[in-house]
């Protein structure tokens, strides 16, 4: 799972401070030492390290436990709650056109997992939200990707738009938000096409699906398993295209979750999903202070 390693370390750092009475600004400074020891071993981009780091040292400066008289459990909260405010501070929903059906685009990488993660959103709709999505097949360089969602269509009983590898991702994508009109689902997700790398072709194609059907959402999947890649494809992406909102898949991985401590901080969007998993049901919507109390134990 995610985060075992930072987990682990930043754990016990702090079960060293934990049963002392008084805490010093040399415990403190030792303390954040490791921290940040722990963050960059995690592979979090060291820019996000070094304001975080200075963040809570600012914040623990300003409490009491400069002056030796607070437990070392304050620094922790502390830490917790800078932690949760890096990843997001508030749980971040997914939008809801007032005027549906809301069109959601799902952008990333080839492998990120967009194709699974558009089947597991909406599944995720109709489950929890009672909504009635409809899945749009506008990948059609990858001709497997658009047997894979009609696959999961017909898994989760779900329409899914689709008109082949000769039609262009503008025209499914418009045509798509058509059909869920006329079908009154309330939701369309668009599965768009990724590379191996970003390149202009492919913002160039995204761009023209989001002029097209005027998105609502525009989220970016990203494998959290590409490590520090992972913020340069985010920020390329999110200077591009404009995302709304980022989904992290493949977080049961042995991924040190370096991504995703640093995506929100680089490009200021909020994680609204994490993929849990390869199953349909394996996705949570992302609450960051869960998941600071999960690396912080
Ligand atoms: P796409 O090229 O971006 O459409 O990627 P796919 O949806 O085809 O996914 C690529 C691979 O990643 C597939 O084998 C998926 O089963 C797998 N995958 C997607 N999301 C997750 C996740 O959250 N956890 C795990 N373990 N595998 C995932």
């Amino acid at each position: 799972m995610a985060f075992e390693g930072l987990a682990e370390r930043l754990q016990s750092t702090f079960d060293k401070m934990k049963g002392r009475g008084k805490v010093s600004e040399a415990d403190v400074k030792e303390m954040m030492r490791e921290v940040r020891l722990a963050l960059l071993e995690a592979d979090v981009n060291f820019k996000v390290v070094k304001k975080f780091v200075n963040d809570v040292k600012e914040r623990a400066v300003g409490q009491e436990v400069m002056k030796s008289l607070t437990p070392g459990q304050q620094v922790i909260k502390v830490v917790n709650e800078e932690l949760t405010t890096l990843m997001g501070g508030e749980e971040s929903k997914i939008a809801a056109s007032r005027k549906p059906p809301t069109v959601v685009m799902l952008a990333g990488l080839q492998g990120a997992g967009k194709t699974t993660t558009v089947a597991k959103v909406a599944n995720h709709l109709r489950k929890h939200h009672n909504r009635k999505p409809l899945l749009a097949a506008a990948d059609i360089y990858r001709p497997a990707a658009i047997d894979q969602l009609e696959t999961l269509g017909r898994q989760l009983d779900m329409p899914v738009y689709s008109k082949g590898t000769k039609a262009s991702p503008v025209d499914i994508a418009k045509d798509a938000v058509e059909q869920a009109k006329e079908e009154n689902c309330d939701y369309v997700l668009i599965d768009t096409a990724g590379r191996l790398h970003v390149d202009e072709e492919l913002m160039s194609e995204l761009q023209q699906v989001r002029e097209a059907v005027d998105p609502d959402e525009i989220l970016l999947v990203i494998d959290s398993m590409t490590g520090q890649d992972a913020v340069n494809v985010a920020q390329s992406f999110h200077e591009q295209l404009g995302v709304t909102g980022a989904i992290l898949t493949k977080l049961d991985g042995d991924t040190r979750g370096g991504a995703a401590l640093s995506v929100r901080e680089v490009t200021g969007v909020p994680i609204k999903f994490a993929g849990t998993g390869e199953k349909i049901d394996e996705i949570d919507v992302f609450h960051p202070e869960r998941m600071a109390s999960r690396i912080l134990g």
